[in-house]
């Protein structure tokens, strides 16, 4: 067979050529390592590429065919660096971790390593998964493969990138705010938060615990649903785990006759550029034309959202962190002459600025006499948000706005203005806030930039939201072809020069 178009494959193909015997694991995996080796100097979407461990597994998928038939078995993926892996470190991007070396592995990712996946390295964040831009990593920045010049969104970037510059065939991520399904808006590719407790958190090390979720990212909505179903369920090991009333089923609407879609007029408030609202509108065309409805609704307390999300996450955040005390893991610092000089050296050392920063909003919320005034409200104000939903969701069967307000911005334009970064996830933290399920899927481009379409659902709702997106997915029929441009570097031959300047791999 002739060479694999990485960036176009998705699993569900790979699967297909795998079964049929036109490809083996060990050719798909080679093709994933190649493209790293072309592409990744520009992109930086891996902090650690297990190249040896990935051809060593998918040459014993290969030989052991027989006993390791599964349905994800020989397929590459790509694990975002804040999930735990035995014998691979894990580093959350901080230098608190530099070079952690786990002893267990995170539930999600074991699933599929029972399933015989092939990883192929850790990707890069924003440090302990703080951003919208993976700017935050104390390792590298990562680009955004369709413009090198731009940010892949955050703080899944890696997994986002990757999966974009087909580094991966697919990708793990987690969102906490929006931390999936923003840098897939901003890197034209498919991202789902499921509803909370959908996907174990043990093993994922915890930002802030009542908002994380682990999800896909990935090339197409089937491929979301098909990952999906192998990463969910109850854990032992995770309290706030749950069974999903119903299991999480392959997408194959091709109309969505009789959805009512709800449009929230906080969100198309909130500050969305021009070219992103024309792209959403003209979704919203397409959900017509395939015989759903929509209406405008209203999500009143949007706009204390935001605010809410500020105190609860650096709270939460706060108190997660208290274990990275130089002591029991990761880094220490050198020459202490006592305990707390240790610590606060320690700590001094290994976090980056945005860490420190949520660290101290976080303590100062909680401390005694403002825990009330800050931490207590915001705890309220989320109630009402999650209200709100289920007020929706009495008129609508989805809620429907653009994932990013913007298309991908610049390298280095926001990292001065943390409230300017902030506003990133202005449509995505409320579905955290909520516990709801969310996917965002391309919806075409704007200045040669892709835009995504969110989809928001009650909670467990995943299966509708997959048929719905999976239907406009095809009506859509957005062309995943990032150009490895660099903006940057000089004026462009064609403006608004979407997708084919220069082919993929080739040397810039
Ligand atoms: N950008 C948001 C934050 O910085 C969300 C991050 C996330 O979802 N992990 O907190």
């Amino acid at each position: 067979m002739g060479a694999l178009d990485t960036l176009r494959l998705t699993a569900r193909e790979a699967k297909k050529l795998l079964v049929d015997g036109e490809v083996s694991a060990a050719e798909l995996t080679k093709a994933y390592l190649d493209q790293i080796a072309a592409v990744e100097d520009r992109v930086h979407a891996y902090i650690l590429v297990t190249a040896d461990n990935a051809a060593k597994y998918s040459t014993k998928v290969d030989r052991e065919m027989q006993a390791m038939r599964g349905p994800l078995a020989g397929l590459p993926i790509a694990i975002k660096d804040n999930m735990v892996t035995e014998g691979v470190t894990t580093t959350c991007a901080s230098r608190i971790l530099g070079n952690y070396m786990p002893v267990y592995t995170a539930t999600a990712v074991r699933q599929l390593w029972d399933d015989h996946v092939v990883m192929l390295g850790k990707t890069n964040l924003d440090e302990f998964a703080m951003g919208s831009s993976t700017e935050n990593s104390s390792v590298q920045t990562t680009r955004n493969p369709w413009d090198l010049a731009t940010v892949p969104g955050g703080s899944s970037g890696g997994s986002a990138a990757a999966v974009a510059a087909g580094e991966a065939l697919w990708a793990l991520g987690s969102d906490t705010g929006g931390s999936i399904r923003q840098p897939a808006a901003l890197c034209g590719i498919v991202g789902m938060k499921p509803t909370y407790g959908l996907v174990s958190r043990y093993g994922l090390i915890a930002f802030a615990s009542s908002l994380d979720q682990i999800g896909p990212l990935t090339r197409s909505v089937y491929d979301c649903a098909l990952l999906l179903r192998h990463i969910g369920g109850k854990d032992p090991r995770d309290t706030t785990s749950v069974e999903s009333p119903e299991a999480v089923e392959l997408p194959s609407a091709e109309r969505l006759d009789g959805l009512r879609v709800g449009i929230p007029r906080e969100y198309l408030a909130a500050g969305i550029e021009p070219g992103v609202r024309a792209r959403f509108d003209a979704t919203i065309a397409r959900v017509e034309e395939l015989g759903g409805t929509w209406v405008e609704v209203s999500l009143p307390h949007t706009e204390y959202a935001l605010s809410a999300y500020y105190i609860i996450a650096p709270a939460e955040a706060s108190a997660n962190l208290a274990r990275f005390d130089g002591v029991r893991y990761g880094h220490r610092a050198a020459d202490a002459d006592d305990l707390i000089t240790m610590y606060e050296r320690t700590r001094g050392e290994g976090f980056g600025a945005e860490v420190k920063r949520r660290i101290m909003i976080g303590t100062y919320a909680l401390s005694a006499g403002y825990y009330d005034a800050y931490y207590g409200r915001a705890q309220r104000v989320r109630t009402l948000v999650r209200r709100d939903f289920d007020t929706v969701f009495e008129q609508v069967d989805l809620v429907a706005s653009p994932t990013s307000p913007t298309v991908a911005f610049g390298v280095g334009s926001r990292t001065d203005d943390p409230l300017a970064m902030y506003m990133s996830d202005i449509c995505t933290l409320p579905v955290n806030l909520a516990g709801l399920p969310a996917i965002s899927i391309p919806c075409g481009l704007s200045g040669g930039l892709p835009v995504g379409f969110q989809l928001i659902g009650p909670a467990f709702s995943e299966n509708r939201i997959l048929d719905a997106a999976h239907a406009l997915e095809a009506a859509i029929g957005f062309e995943p072809a990032p150009a490895f441009r660099d903006s940057s570097a000089g004026p462009e031959p064609g403006e608004g020069g979407s997708a084919t300047v220069a082919a993929a791999g080739a040397p810039s």
